[in-house]
């Protein structure tokens, strides 16, 4: 199959949607694999890269999507790539369909099938969306860290402490992947930690695996607000599949947090876990409320495009793979995995969580 990557043009987006060993392992499967010229120089991989692993470098978005009979990417079509995209062409990317109506009726109108990252299950996990749980749980920390230096808004307290001065304290609520890879990264700070969430199997797991400076404790509006008192760094981490995060931080409790403390919400995607959250960008990440720096990025691993390229390609190649060896429409059929991946087929919506958005039949 001839298999196509575009450069990613939304703002800000260095991610691309095949490394150089994925292009090789696509290659070797006998595919023919079109790269758009440069398209990966935001995440360190340059044409040389791809061309020695058998991939062909083509000059601009038209011809990759010419050439074309499946197209990688990491995020949704914007409008000027609609109408390279034609009938029958099979895009496997992250589309977010449900958020957006008019995105869907665009893409319904090529006639294209899509399959979407986000909705890929197996066995009740979703492993496309995973790896960017994992890079943005360790960022959070880092960002935590960053914020708590006096110099960038914060009370100027030290992760780990030193010796003879005590570290600092960390909350995170929500142990899912977010939290238990931020809980990771504070530990190994050496910081105080906290992490809580409702479920008591998976505070048992993270009970079992964390090391010993981070405890475990049950998710409840009383616990909460105990351990946002002189919290120096609280990490938003919830989220309830389908739904809004639920508020669990109200602004009356930012007065039991001290000045120059830091809040990161991690969970601003679905709304935030904090009352005061709004969505911020990698430009203006932060903002002050009642003396908490808060934190709010919504796509935290757009900072870090090398380490998010090849987190995102571990996980989608052996998909890729399934998808270019059956091609669109056998797919849904063959694989179970990608029958959930599929959101649109042939301009008629096959995924139900999108077509209830919009009252469409699936
Ligand atoms: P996950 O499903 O792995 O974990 C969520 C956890 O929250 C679960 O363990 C669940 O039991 C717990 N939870 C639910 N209600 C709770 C409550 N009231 N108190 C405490 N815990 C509760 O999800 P995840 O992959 O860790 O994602 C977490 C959030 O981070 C999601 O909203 C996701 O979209 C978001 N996210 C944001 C970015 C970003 O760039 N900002 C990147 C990746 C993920």
């Amino acid at each position: 199959m001839k298999i196509g990557v575009p450069t990613e043009i939304k703002p800000q987006e260095n991610r691309i949607a095949l490394t150089p060993a994925g292009a090789d392992r696509l290659v070797a499967a006998g595919h023919q694999v079109y790269v758009q010229s440069d398209g990966g120089l935001g995440s360190g991989f340059d044409d040389s890269a791809y061309e020695l692993a058998g991939a062909t470098i083509v000059s601009d978005a038209d011809s990759v999507f010419g050439e074309s009979d499946l197209i990688l990417k990491v995020k949704e079509p914007l409008k000027e790539e609609w109408a390279r995209i034609r009938k029958g062409q099979t895009l496997f990317t992250y589309f977010h369909l449900a958020a957006d109506r008019v995105l869907t009726e665009g893409l319904m109108a090529t006639g294209a099938h899509c399959f979407a990252y986000e909705t890929l299950e197996v066995g009740r996990t979703l492993p496309l969306l995973t790896p960017m749980s994992e890079v943005a749980g360790r960022m959070s920390i880092q960002a935590g860290a960053h914020h708590l230096e006096k110099a960038h808004g914060g009370s100027g307290i030290l992760l780990g402490g030193v010796p003879g001065v005590k570290r600092a304290k960390v909350l995170v609520i929500g142990g899912g992947v977010v939290g238990i890879n931020a809980a990771r990264m504070a530990c190994g700070l050496g910081a105080d930690v906290t992490i809580m969430d409702v479920n008591l199997d998976r505070l048992r797991y993270l009970d079992e695996v964390m090391p010993a400076n981070c405890r475990t404790v049950h998710s409840s509006r009383f616990a909460i607000r105990e351990h946002l008192n002189h919290v120096d760094l609280v990490i938003g981490a919830v989220l309830i599949p389908g739904a809004a995060a639920p508020k669990l931080v109200h602004r009356e409790d930012l007065e039991l947090m001290g000045e120059g403390s830091v809040i990161v919400d991690v969970a601003v995607d679905q709304g935030g876990c904090v009352e005061t959250c709004k969505p911020t960008t990698h430009a203006n990440p932060t903002f002050v409320v009642d003396g908490v720096v808060h934190y709010c990025v919504a796509n935290m691993p757009g900072a870090v495009p090398r380490t998010s390229t090849l987190a995102l390609t571990n996980a989608t190649l052996s998909y890729t793979l399934e998808l270019a060896r059956l091609g669109g429409k056998a797919a849904v059929e063959q694989s179970a995995p990608l029958r959930t991946a599929a959101n649109i087929i042939g301009g008629q919506i096959t995924c139900k969580a999108v077509g209830e958005a919009f009252g469409m039949a699936s």
